[in-house]
């Protein structure tokens, strides 16, 4: 990185053979990188590539498709590669070099020889004398700056932060653990490290006290607009908005807009529910291996039916175990689940595709979402938490609280994740029987493998509790309209129209610009505030933009009986329910 400001990360490979190699050799770039299913085409930042013998002589070389490079080595033992990489994208799973720090994901920056996926490599970073590295690769001693990785899945599985940033470190069980920070913001580093300690003993004791790694690294990286995670073996790295650690006060339900829009709480809790998701990942899908992922291929898409356990269910586990370790209230876990069920609820989607199909296509769909996602698709993530919240209330109601999802996932693990062998959908379903003591055939084909309507109160039932949908006077009914609008500077756009609702019917689309209503010019607010005024069955005018056309619109506006969605206990729950209820949510 001698240049940090052109974003050009330098890339120098060496390739050494114990003996003579072959004629021509093919070096391959990633196209995707491993915890997030889209094709990215990581080649498309590659320039300046060139290859050279041990003494330095020029080798030919010719590109044999987008990500491939084939270069004639007559049989060198040790020759070098080099290349540039344009690095001006910061996310969790892409990389970025300016003049305050560089971020990489090694998937996105470093080619591999081909058929030499299991072999070892070292990594060493020529960094500026002020900064530091960190990445979850083990250092070799004695040499400034330079990892090992024991074979390339492994390479690809860490991520390097180089830069000026804070450590936080903390132990448990004598295993270091450490936070580093790369960003201002409002975090308490003495809160952030006390509570992330909290979420690793937790996580740890839950899957049966082991620490399967060495040593375990959180990159963070706190900028105005960051968001997200990936996971990683014996690291993660993290988004999160700086200004996004309030530690807000109170039952976050309470807090009108997260709650009010169905978006994730951007306050200190979300950002340990991030935490403790990224971290659950170390077994639940790094060590608990869902088919097709590990050992990977890196040239194209790998399809698993069971993301939906990979990530709902380490979803579910996030808040569960936050609520074991007492970060946050039996209350707000209770009022978080109820939002996630009520937002499942308002997706039309959820009756067309179902979980395993989500986790099939996320590559095509849930990666590539369009207007038309919330009326075609469910998010593996979404419904996978609340199947978890599901099946692991079933089994518990089923042997009177002796067994759990949980005694599921550390099955797995055991069976799995130390044997060293991935499990496919009917692993996991036999898993879920084998701790229920029955057949959840009916469960798997109606929920998992079907479209059918969840049944909550059966689930919740086992614990005492049950789902009321019309909390907050939900006994009037509410007028209609079924359409997300949005201000774009001075025009009012129509995001996305909800299969089946007024607008749909009545021919809204996605994309057209609300021009006037009831021919009075309209801002958003204006907008939503006389549609909150009306009535079920009153008729509107929408005069609009489609494309460059200027037309009118005539909605008859509809109605619903929809409150606010809360979990509360059943008047009469058994002592028996009660006791479940307490080893479900424990303290
Ligand atoms: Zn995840």
């Amino acid at each position: 990185m001698t240049r940090p400001h052109t974003h050009l990360l330098e890339v120098d490979i060496g390739i050494r053979r114990q003996e003579g190699g072959p004629q021509e050799e093919l070096l391959v770039m990633p196209v995707w990188t491993p915890g997030s299913y889209l094709v990215r085409e990581f080649a498309r930042h590659v320039q300046d590539f060139a290859a050279r013998d041990a003494t330095g002589q020029a080798l030919k070389w010719e590109k044999t498709n987008k990500n491939t490079w084939r270069v004639v080595t007559n049989g060198s033992r040790d020759w070098h590669a080099s290349y540039r990489v344009y690095a001006n994208e910061l996310t969790v799973r892409t990389s970025e070099l300016n003049s305050s720090h560089a971020f990489w994901n090694n998937a996105n920056i470093l080619m591999y020889l081909e058929g030499q996926l299991a072999s070892p490599s070292t990594v060493r970073v020529l960094a500026p004398d002020v900064w530091k590295v960190a990445t979850g690769l083990p250092a070799v001693l004695g040499q400034k700056n330079t990892f090992r990785a024991e074979n390339f899945d492994v390479l690809y599985d860490a991520p390097f932060e180089v830069s000026n940033f804070k450590t936080i470190v903390f132990n448990v069980k004598g295993v270091a653990h450490r936070i580093v920070i790369d960003g201002e913001g409002n975090y308490d580093t003495e809160r952030m490290r006390r509570d992330v300690q909290k979420i690793v003993e937790e996580h740890v004791e839950f899957m049966g006290g082991e620490i399967p790694y060495r040593d375990y690294t959180f990159i963070l990286h706190a900028r105005a607009n960051a968001g997200g995670g990936l996971e990683h073996a014996n690291s993660t790295a993290l988004g999160y908005p700086r200004f996004g650690f309030r530690i807000a006060s109170g039952d976050r339900s309470t807090s009108a807009s997260p709650a009010a829009t169905g978006a994730p709480a951007r306050d200190y809790r979300g950002f340990l529910s991030l935490v403790s998701h990224e971290f659950f990942h170390l077994w639940n899908v790094k060590r608990i291996r869902p088919d097709g992922l590990g050992p990977f291929d890196y040239t194209q898409e790998s399809y698993t039916k069971v993301l939906w356990v990979a990530e709902g269910i380490t979803d579910y586990y996030a808040d569960l175990l936050l609520r074991r370790a007492g970060l946050i209230t039996e209350s707000e876990f209770l009022t978080a689940t109820a939002r996630s069920i009520q937002s499942l609820q308002n997706t039309p989607g959820r009756r067309v595709q179902s979980v395993e199909e989500s986790s099939f296509d996320t590559w095509i769909k849930f990666y590539r979402q369009d207007e038309n996602s919330v009326n075609s698709q469910v998010s593996y993530y979404d419904k996978g938490a609340i199947l978890g919240l599901l099946l692991d209330l079933e089994i518990r109601k089923r042997t009177s609280g002796a067994k759990s999802l949980d005694d599921v996932l550390r099955y797995l693990y055991t069976e799995f994740g130390k044997k060293n062998r991935n499990y496919g959908p009917a692993d996991f379903q036999r898993a879920c029987e084998m701790m229920a003591g029955s057949s959840l055939e009916d469960f798997f084909q109606r929920f998992v493998r079907g479209t059918e309507e969840l049944e909550y109160d059966v689930a919740l039932e086992a614990v005492g509790l049950r789902l009321d949908t019309n909390a907050g006077g939900a006994s009037v009914e509410r007028v209609y309209f079924g359409a997300d609008v949005a201000q774009e500077e001075d025009r009012l756009m129509v995001r996305r129209v909800y299969a089946g609702s007024p607008a749909y019917d009545h021919g809204l689309n996605a994309g057209d610009q609300i021009v006037a209503l009831d021919n009075m010019r309209v801002t958003r607010d204006f907008f939503n505030a006389r549609i909150a005024e009306k009535k079920p069955g009153d008729r509107i005018a929408l005069i609009i933009f489609r494309f460059d056309d200027l037309s009118t619109l005539l909605i008859t506006l509809g109605g619903r009986r929809v409150g606010t969605y809360r979990i509360v206990p059943l008047p009469n729950a058994t002592d028996a329910q009660k006791r479940v209820y307490r080893q479900w949510l424990g303290d």
